[in-house]
């Protein structure tokens, strides 16, 4: 049987565009390969955001060329933002790549699998879901959860992005806002929920500015909608663009149970003059006001942010104001990077800060980030948490990491549970001993099929039910 692999790369939009490729190639009698060497089809979904993630591609591109010389008939094919933004010059630069895939081309890849698939010959290969959805993800952060991928799924709800921050290349690499309609962003969730999905996450590059085309119905309203579908345990949403935080939206997350209490509102540096260059359409004072409205109907979420520093023209004041905004907002989590220029973007052709005070700033920029992150973190120990499984962590294989409903990572020893018993069941209640700033550790006291399981099964009775070990 033909197989595949997919190995992700960049963004939420990212993971949501290779499960497409999942489903599509599943659809074409493909299964799906354990990793890119016993695979006849390699894809890599590529980001292009900043230099070092496109270096990273085109590293690992000349990697897999050691297995296209293996075997000439694999099939070597890379989709993604980098394959968009070089489709004129990648065929120089990776000549062994057999096909590429712009971010406006997925179902022309979907079309070449089917076209492929006849290459292949059959062997009796299981074909479940399940199955399909393992090694679909390039199995980063910080843990190799390839096997639960299934737990989480997330739901594209808009394409591309009209906002032109200077320095971003998302715009140029995906297109204007093009949002779905809501009645199949709708299909979609239920799709997901039928395959066991316990967490649905809606992305976008603004999420929160999706309108239907044909309604107006507005972020809120599909929020409203997808929390209310048949069988959904938890929902969250990424990424909200401050612009377009509304009242109604504040009152929603207020309202709705069934959401994960955090919210990611990037605000990428605390200074006005620099968020005019950036072109992000707000000032300082208008996200404090976004973040006090946020505050009143969701008091005890998580708020997580992005940031920038070096940017051109960043002084030290700027800096100094960047600072003391984390200082205030004690962000529970934050993304920070040193500013990378991008090729066809206005602010790539200002003049630029060496990278040397780009590396001090972030070093100092994440000193201030700690504390609030240590402060969000602290009163979890000596509480049970309920996390969705990730897998096994990526530094020790005989522990689990999961992600809390705030996003907070937790590392547990596995013990004898199986992997068959956390995939039926796998919301785990860890007891948290220890915070530290990237998330906490402790010890699994039970497991839940569903968020909203009061009475958990006990990791005690976990022998009766064994299956197989997770090592
Ligand atoms: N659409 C989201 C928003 O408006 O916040 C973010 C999308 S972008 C893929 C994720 C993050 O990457 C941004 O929030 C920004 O902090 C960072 N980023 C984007 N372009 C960058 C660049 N050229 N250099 C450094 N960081 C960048
Ligand atoms: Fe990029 Fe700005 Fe659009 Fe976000 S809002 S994707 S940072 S252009």
């Amino acid at each position: 049987m033909a197989s595949i692999y997919i190995e992700t790369y960049g963004c939420q939009m990212n993971e949501a565009d290779s499960q497409y490729i999942a489903d599509r190639a599943s659809a074409s009698g493909y299964a799906i390969a354990a990793d890119a060497a016993s695979a006849n089809v390699v894809v890599i979904n590529t980001c292009t955001v900043r230099d070092n993630a496109e270096k990273r591609a085109y590293g690992r591109m000349a990697q897999l060329r050691a297995l296209k010389i293996a075997d000439p008939g694999r099939k070597l094919v890379v989709c993604g933002c980098l394959a968009e933004q070089d489709r004129d010059v990648m065929i120089g630069k990776a000549p062994y790549v057999d096909a590429m895939f712009g971010t406006r081309d997925l179902a022309r890849l979907g079309d070449a699998l089917a076209a492929w698939r006849p290459e292949f010959s059959d062997d009796d290969v299981d074909l479940t879901a399940e199955s399909l959805l393992r090694g679909t993800f390039g199995g980063h952060g910080d843990c190799v959860g390839d096997a639960y991928a299934h737990v989480r799924a997330f739901v594209n709800v808009q394409r591309g992005c009209s906002y032109y921050c200077t320095y971003c290349i998302v715009p140029h690499v995906r297109g204007r806002f093009d949002n779905r309609p809501l009645a199949e962003i709708i299909r979609e969730v239920d799709a997901a929920i039928v395959r066991g999905a316990r967490e649905i996450t809606l992305v976008g590059q603004t999420v929160n500015a999706y309108r239907e085309p044909a309604t107006n119905a507005d972020f809120a309203d599909l929020v409203e909608l997808v929390a209310a579908r048949p069988g959904i345990d938890r929902l969250g949403f990424l990424t909200s663009h401050p612009k377009d935080y509304t009242p109604k939206l504040a009152a929603t997350m207020g309202a709705l149970p069934n959401l994960n209490p955090r919210f990611h509102l990037p605000v990428q540096c605390g200074s006005d003059p620099i968020l005019r260059r950036m072109n992000r359409k707000y000032t300082v004072a208008q996200y404090r006001e976004k973040i006090a409205l946020f505050r009143a109907t969701c008091p005890d979420w998580a708020l997580t942010t992005d940031l920038i520093v070096a940017f051109p023209g960043e002084t030290e004041d700027d800096f100094a104001a960047t600072l003391a905004l984390c200082d205030e907002m004690a962000f529970a989590q934050a993304f920070m990077f040193v500013y990378s220029p991008r090729r066809g973007t206005p602010a790539a052709l200002w003049e630029q800060i060496p990278p040397a005070t780009g590396h001090d700033r972030l070093v100092r920029l994440a000193a201030t980030i700690d504390r609030g992150v240590r402060a969000f973190h602290a009163p979890k120990v000596g509480r049970t948490v309920r996390a969705l499984i990730q897998g096994p962590s990526r530094k020790d294989r005989t522990k689990f990491a999961a992600k809390t409903t705030d996003n907070v990572t937790v590392i547990a020893p596995a013990g004898d549970l199986t992997e068959s018993q956390v995939r039926m069941s796998p919301w785990l209640d860890v007891r948290v001993d220890a915070a530290l700033t990237w998330g906490c550790t402790g010890e699994i006291v039970a497991l839940a099929s569903r968020f909203d399981d009061v009475t958990p099964q006990p990791v005690d009775a976990r022998a009766t039910i064994d299956l197989v070990t997770v090592r």
